[in-house]
This record gives structure tokens, sequence and C-alpha cells, in this order.
């Protein structure tokens, strides 16, 4: 008999989730099936309970169980699996690569070109269970904190985008306190950087920001970020710049105040393409990296940090059940959240 499981599902194209009934996955040969313990909800889950254009266009086949961001225990191995076991704590890596392109075969998985998504282009991990291929399962250490993995996925783009430059000694700029910016303030900090400035204008998330220990968070509607670098002893601008809001206002600040050589990752992601001053750029010498998703090896990095001593609590504003999951997107789409956190046992 077909086994049942409750899970938050997009029923058809529109806005709202659902929690429905649905089978349990059956893992078939190669893949895993997972039963979740905790999952977090990410800025692409709000996209989709929204139902704006990017859900529109990147949501093709409802109904679907929704969530990449999780973590539970092994439930089942499919046929062939090897290597792990039955009741071993785990998360995932949500990113499903092909494994015969060129970016897959150098282990640069992040840049697949066949790159499909766990929660968007198949069923999610908002769910009782769920199944993926085997080699995208991340085998997590007891030691670490459930909730704090639950959204280790979102703290993957963070250590991509924060690891990608040298941080010990340098001043890192980062546009964007929502819940990837503060996450990423937390690991400069951590990776040794001197000063760690982060912007926004809303006063709730960079105050979230000031938990996580930044040395300034600063509201650019009221605030002068030039003032601010000199207080904090700044000198020839900015050495790093994380891009982590996605509008172009936030990234032409940026340039303007690293300093002449400065590195910059972009990770946010605008709605609309934005118009970028070259000459500035170009006159400065600066380095601009793409970042998606996160590098295999993140997963171990992200463990390491935390059982190091990184503390990523302070980024946890919302803890609800599964049921009251509507509470939760209610909380993220007020402004007034930092990771919200569904538990899912019973
Ligand atoms: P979020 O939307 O919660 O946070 C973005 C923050 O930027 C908000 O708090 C907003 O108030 C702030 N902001 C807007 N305009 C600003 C400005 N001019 N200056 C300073 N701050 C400004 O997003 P998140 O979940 O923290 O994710 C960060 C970004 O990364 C988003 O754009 C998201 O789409 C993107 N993202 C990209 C990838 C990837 O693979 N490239 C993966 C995950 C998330
Ligand atoms: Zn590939």
């Amino acid at each position: 008999m077909e086994r049942l499981m409750d899970a938050i599902v997009k029923p058809e194209k529109g806005p709202g989730l659902e929690l429905r009934k649905v089978p349990v996955p059956v893992p078939g040969p190669g893949e895993v099936l997972i039963k979740v313990h905790k999952t977090a909800i990410c800025g692409t889950d709000v996209h989709i309970f929204n139902w704006d254009p990017w859900a529109a266009e990147h949501i093709k086949n409802p109904p679907m169980t929704i969530g990449h961001e999780y973590v539970g225990e092994i439930a089942e191995l499919g046929a062939g699996v090897t290597g792990i076991e039955i009741g071993q704590r785990v998360s995932g890596e949500g990113h499903i690569t092909c494994g015969h392109c060129r970016n897959c075969h150098t282990g640069n998985i992040q840049w697949c070109k066949n790159t499909t998504s766990v929660g968007v282009d198949r069923d999610g991990a908002f769910a009782e269970y769920v199944c993926i291929p085997a080699s995208n399962v991340i085998i997590i250490d007891e030691s670490l904190p459930e909730e704090v993995v639950s959204f280790f996925d979102a703290v993957g783009n963070a250590t991509h985008t924060a690891l990608m430059w040298d941080l010990v000694g340098e001043d890192v700029l980062i546009t964007g306190a929502g819940p990837i910016g503060i996450i990423a303030a937390g690991i400069c900090k951590y990776a040794g950087a001197r000063r760690v400035v982060i912007t926004d204008m809303n006063d709730y998330r960079l105050d979230l920001a000031r938990k996580m220990g930044v040395d300034a968070a600063v509201n650019t509607a009221t605030e002068d970020l030039e003032k601010v670098m000199k207080e904090q002893g700044l000198v020839e601008g900015f050495d790093v710049g994380l891009e982590m809001s996605g509008a172009g206002a936030a990234f032409a600040q940026m340039c303007s105040v690293m300093r002449n050589g400065g590195k910059i990752s972009l990770l946010g992601i605008g709605n609309k393409p934005i118009e970028v001053d070259m000459n500035l750029i170009i006159g400065k010498g600066l380095t601009l990296q793409g970042i998606y998703g996160r590098k295999m090896d993140n997963w171990h990095q992200m463990s390491y940090m935390v059982q190091g001593g990184l503390d990523l609590t302070p980024v946890i504003t919302h803890r609800f059940h599964y049921t009251e999951f509507e509470e939760g997107f209610a909380a993220m789409n007020s402004g007034k959240s930092g990771k919200v956190v569904l538990d899912w046992t019973k």
C-alpha cells in the first residue's frame, strides 16, 4: 500500500502553499530517502509562496513539494547505494548536477550547465521525507546543532561568497543584511577580517547583524557610509566587497567605496538588469566574481567553522512547527526576520 506523508505543496500556478498528504517517495537506484527533522525557509521559498515573476518562470510543474534547506536522517537506501547507513544524520546539496559536463568533470559542480534544484525543479524537503541522489547526501556530524544545520544550504552560499578572497586583516563591506549577508558577516569575522561593515535600510536586520558581531551596521537611507568608514579607521576603502542585496544602488555604492585593486564577489540576484559604471571598475582595477550556489568543499568548511566556534544562532529569529508554516512565511514577508526554522517532528 502507498505510504502517505505531510508535505508543503505548491498546488497550482499562483500564490499560496498548502499542507497536503502526498505519497512518500520511493528511492530509485542510486537514491536515498531522508527523514526530515528540521527545515528552514529561504528567500526562494518566499518567491514561490508569493508567486512572483521568478516563481512563475521557474516552477513549471505544480503540484510539487517545495523547500531545500533541511537536516534529517537517512531512512532508506536505493539499490546500489554504498558507503552510508540508515540512521546517519544528513543534509543535502540542493543542486543536482549532470556529472558529465566540463565543469562537473573538473569538480566545479557549482557551474554545471545542466543543474536542477531540489524544491524548484523536483520535489523538495518541506515534507516528512525527501528523496535525493546519494551523491548529494552530506553526512552531518552529531556534534552540530540541528537548528543551525537546517539552514546550511544558505550558510554554504555565504561561505562560498565570503571565502572567495583572503580575509585576514582585511576590511570587508557587505551590502544587504538579509539572512545570508548576516551569516557572511559572522564568517568574515571568524575568518580574521579586521573590520566588517554591513549595509541595509532595514533596522531590524541591521540589529541582527550587530548580534552577529559586525563592527558597524549602517542604514544607508539615513547614515553616511563614508563617515562610518572614517570612524572605523579605513584609509583607502574596502579591500573586499560581498554584494548580497541584488540592488543596483548597493552595488554602485560598493564600487564607489572600494580601494583600488579591491575584490568583489556578487551573490545578490536582482529582479532587473542594473546600470554599472564601468569606468569606476576599470579605473580602480576591481576584480568581480559572480557566485552561484556553493562548492562541495563549502560543506565541510561550514561544519568545521561551527565546530571551531562560529555561532550562527543569532540569525535564527523564528521557530515554528511545520503545521504553522503560514506564520513562518508571514514572518519572512514582514522583513522582520532572519532565518525561520520549521520543526518536522510529529
Ligand atoms: P534577502 O532578500 O533576505 O536580503 C537582501 C537584503 O538587501 C534585504 O534586507 C534588503 O533590505 C537589502 N537591500 C535592498 N537594497 C539595498 C541597498 N541598496 N543597500 C543595502 N541593502 C539593501 O536575501 P537573502 O536571502 O539574504 O539572500 C541574499 C541575496 O542573495 C538575494 O538577492 C538572493 O536572491 C541571493 N541569492 C543568490 C544565490 C546564488 O546562488 N547566487 C543563492 C541564494 C541567494
Ligand atoms: Zn554538469
